[in-house]
């Protein structure tokens, strides 16, 4: 069945909500929301919003663990006419503070363990005089330190008769803040119709329909929640959560995807190696699964040949795109299961409505088989950064192929190549942007991060491949200040309070001074060797 056309995200769920509002819409362990209840909540939500003076444009900030509730809160956000801003609950507080300091919402909704953290961002004046908190749940236990006039009314207070905002399908639906490699996160923008556009390709595409059962993998502050979330909606299916706890239990996961009968995966795949390397995909296993999806970063081979082999009734389709271009710009699904575990997946065509073009340094296409950056155009274009006109300008680009103004063309970075066949390659990147365990990573936010640590004069950030789960390791190379005596341990523990655990290097060595190449510059290169030989000798110790 095609998704339902509307002309906002949430409008998804009304829908649903009158054709069948009985059927489940979001479940995560037994807690359940049908599509009426969601609807309900939702609205409730949105009229607290309001009520505590909320208006159509406003950033809303989300910042509990991903549950129903929470879902039935971005719907509701929207519902409101607002923006939602997902916060990282498992986040440090400082770069949290960074965040909101960037798009100043004027409320966090928050729910679950995050008492701590919002007591640590209401010690900050500009947070503490600009935002007021909503909370889901009987009792206000979190944020002891913020005063009762910072609360908004509570939600059972409130009717869940639907809301009527008026807000178009441009109008931002949120903002997700990527690493940015000058230290601060980037915010991107994203409207309604961004993400609507490539839901319903996506919805038609896979044949989503009611009855599906869709895991919801991602964390919420990765745009790919976004199609997990959305494109049950449009379809009328139900959306099974996925307890991030499993993330480390390769075997549970497995169960989980078994027991919850589950008919679409889509994750990094960062877990879909890490299943295969733990061997816990059975032959034909997870006999109600038909797709198989990933996206965010290669795919190596011989994982896909695990589980293609294991699940020949799955199809496996590899979507390629970066946050700024909504969820994702390409698509390639498999044929049949490679048998060259050598053979790159390629990352396939443009979906409709975008184009993906391979342009050299100076902008102009390159011949098929060379290397280019790819640089893309279309629906999917976000309209750039939350209140950052200069890396908005260096990365959205005027389309030197468009003769009509405002064509706009998206650099992403990646380099890639045209095959004959027609299909797009993805060969690495340009600068130093990576993927750990799936999260996207720019090394300048982490090095910018150490350099403000007390004791270093110096660092580089680099990162290794490896053949584990997290895909890349960061490696810090630090050159203690004189006269400081600094471990590891120490800048590890100062650094966590500034950045998220996936950012930390997991390795540091101290240097009297950086290694330089012929050019003078850091030599990294060199310090990816010595890194790298460093990890080999360690593993050769242990065996
Ligand atoms: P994010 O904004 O977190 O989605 O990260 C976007 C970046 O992830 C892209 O620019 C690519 O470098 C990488 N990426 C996304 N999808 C894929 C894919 N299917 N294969 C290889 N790299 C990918």
């Amino acid at each position: 069945m095609s998704s339902l056309t509307v002309e906002r995200l949430d409008q998804w769920v009304s829908v649903q909500a009158a054709r069948r509002p009985w059927a489940g819409a979001v479940v995560l362990s037994g807690e359940r929301l049908t599509y009426s209840q969601l609807d309900g909540a939702s609205n409730r939500l949105a009229r607290c919003l309001i009520a505590s003076g909320c208006r159509a444009g406003d950033r809303v900030a989300l910042l509990m663990p991903k549950s129903p509730a929470a879902i039935a809160c971005i719907v509701g956000i929207y519902k409101a006419g607002c923006i939602y801003v997902p916060l990282d609950p498992a986040g440090p507080a400082r770069r949290l503070g960074t965040i909101l300091h960037s798009c100043e919402p004027g409320w966090i909704v928050a729910a679950g363990p995050v008492g701590g953290i919002l007591d640590e961002l209401f010690q900050d004046e500009q947070i503490r005089e600009g935002t007021r908190v909503g909370w889901l749940g009987s009792d206000r236990v979190e944020g002891r330190q913020i005063g009762a006039e910072h609360w908004t009314p509570a939600l059972p207070d409130f009717p869940d008769a639907p809301v009527d905002v008026p807000t178009r399908g441009r109008d931002l639906a949120h903002i997700f803040y990527t690493s940015g490699s000058t230290g601060a996160p980037k915010g991107v923008m994203i409207t309604h119709d961004n993400v609507m556009h490539f839901v319903e390709w996506a919805v038609r595409h896979f044949g989503v329909r009611p009855g599906d059962r869709i895991s919801g993998h991602s964390p919420l502050h990765f745009d790919l929640s976004m199609f997990d979330i959305f494109g049950t909606f449009a379809a009328g299916g139900e959306l099974y959560l996925v307890p991030p706890e499993l993330n480390i239990q390769p075997a549970k996961l497995a169960e989980f995807i078994r027991t919850s009968a589950l008919t679409q995966w889509f994750s990094v795949p960062s877990i879909l190696n890490y299943m295969a390397k733990f061997d816990v995909v059975r032959f034909r296993d997870f006999p109600a699964l038909r797709r198989l999806l990933w996206c965010g970063e290669v795919c190596p081979t011989p994982a896909l040949i695990y589980w293609m082999r294991r699940l020949p009734h799955v199809t496996f389709t590899n979507l390629y795109g970066p946050t700024e271009t909504t969820i994702a710009s390409s698509h390639y699904t498999l044929p049949g299961c490679p048998t060259d575990e050598t053979a790159a997946v390629p990352i396939g065509t443009a979906c409709p409505g975008e184009e993906l073009v391979i342009l050299s340094d100076e902008l102009r296409p390159v011949p098929a088989g060379t290397v280019g950056e790819v640089c893309i155009r279309g629906v999917g274009l976000s309209p750039g950064y939350w209140r950052d006109p200069e890396r908005t300008d260096a990365a959205f680009i005027p389309d030197p192929q468009r003769a009509d103004p405002g064509g706009r063309l998206y650099r992403t970075g990646d380099l890639a190549r045209l095959g004959e066949d027609g299909l797009v390659y993805f060969l690495g990147r340009k600068d130093s942007q990576i993927k750990s365990r799936g999260y996207r990573i720019e090394l300048g936010e982490v090095e910018t991060a150490v350099r403000t640590l007390d004791g270093v004069a110096d660092c580089a950030v680099v990162a290794i491949g490896t053949e584990g789960f997290e895909g890349a390791l960061i490696c810090c190379a630090y050159v203690p200040r004189p006269g400081k005596e600094v471990s590891a341990a120490r800048l590890r523990g100062a650094l966590s309070e500034m950045l998220p655990g996936y950012m930390l290097p997991f390795r540091w060595m101290a240097f009297d001074a950086l290694p330089t190449n012929a050019n003078g510059k850091v030599d990294r290169r060199w310090l990816k060797e010595t890194f790298q030989a460093s990890r080999e000798r360690e593993t050769q110790a242990h065996r």
